[in-house]
């Protein structure tokens, strides 16, 4: 609660005064929550698997195991665990950049049908490895858009890998279609994954959002991909929207002008 409240008595200048600095504290406070919440949401990801560290190493060092099937498997999850505490220190710096508003676009024209086949072809091994299909289908004549190749392909390849890792059988399909205005260019991954229910989408762009904490957790992810991947689209000035039914899969849509605004 705010403890510096003014009063407001009148609605003459004074009080139209107070009332905006209390609007101002109240939004000062909410942004102090919102960074209080971020800063134990980091804590509390980054030391789960520091803990699976420690344990596991102790377990290994203190030959603590019965066979060296089971060493192996201790020493199995600690590679993982580093890996993901990889993955989360650049997620998380990747993320303080753009929220400091650090992140300039380096345009260039892109050719979104060249660059989603390397990208398909980068996830091809863990696609294969699940025995999941990926398909590849193009609609329309010109796939060209102005856009940063490397934020463009942290787009493509975070979704890609959500795909992969939130389905067990069936394929994953990329269209990549030219819009009928002509003036932007969609990017869609679809999944026949375990899908999110309907309550909880709203909620998946926001940093750290996980729809079970225990499902992602298993299925390896940081619970930072989308909201990565919605700032990015929307410094391209585009928009994605996600679509999913629990059991049938999910379906992730970018739309992505040719041109920015700012190089119009
Ligand atoms: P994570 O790194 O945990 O995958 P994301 O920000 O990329 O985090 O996604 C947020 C949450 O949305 C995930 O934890 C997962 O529960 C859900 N999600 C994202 N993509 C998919 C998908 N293709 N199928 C099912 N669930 C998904």
């Amino acid at each position: 609660e705010l403890e510096t409240r003014l009063s407001i008595r009148s609605n003459d200048e004074i009080g139209f005064l107070a009332g905006a600095i209390n609007d101002l504290a109240v939004d000062l406070q909410r942004y102090r929550d919102t960074r209080q919440e971020f800063l134990a949401n980091i804590s509390h990801e980054l030391r789960t698997p520091i803990t699976y560290l420690k344990g596991y190493t102790k377990v290994v060092k203190d030959r603590l195991y019965e066979t060296e099937g089971e060493r192996d498997l201790y020493l199995d999850i600690i590679h993982e665990e580093a890996h993901r505490l990889e993955h989360l220190v650049e997620d998380l710096f990747e993320l303080a950049k753009m929220e400091e508003g650090k992140i300039t676009l380096t345009l260039d024209w892109i050719d979104l049908k060249h660059m989603t086949e390397q990208a398909v072809r980068r996830v091809e091994l863990k696609a294969k490895e699940k025995g999941l299909p990926l398909k590849i289908t193009y609609h329309g004549d010109s796939y060209r858009v102005r856009g940063d190749e490397k934020r463009m392909e942290q787009i493509m390849m975070n979704l890609l890998e959500n795909a992969i890792r939130y389905t067990d059988e069936g394929e994953i399909t990329v269209h990549v279609d030219e819009e009928v205005d002509g003036d932007s260019v969609l990017f869609i991954v679809e999944d026949t994954g375990i899908g999110i229910p309907e309550e909880e989408l709203p909620y998946v762009f926001e940093r750290f959002y996980r729809v079970e904490k225990s499902r992602s957790r298993q299925y390896g992810g940081t619970g930072l991909g989308l909201s990565i991947v919605k700032k990015l689209v929307e410094l391209h000035g585009g928009n994605i929207r996600i679509a999913s039914q629990p059991g049938i899969g999910t379906r992730c849509e970018v739309q992505l002008p040719r041109l920015p605004k700012t190089e119009k």
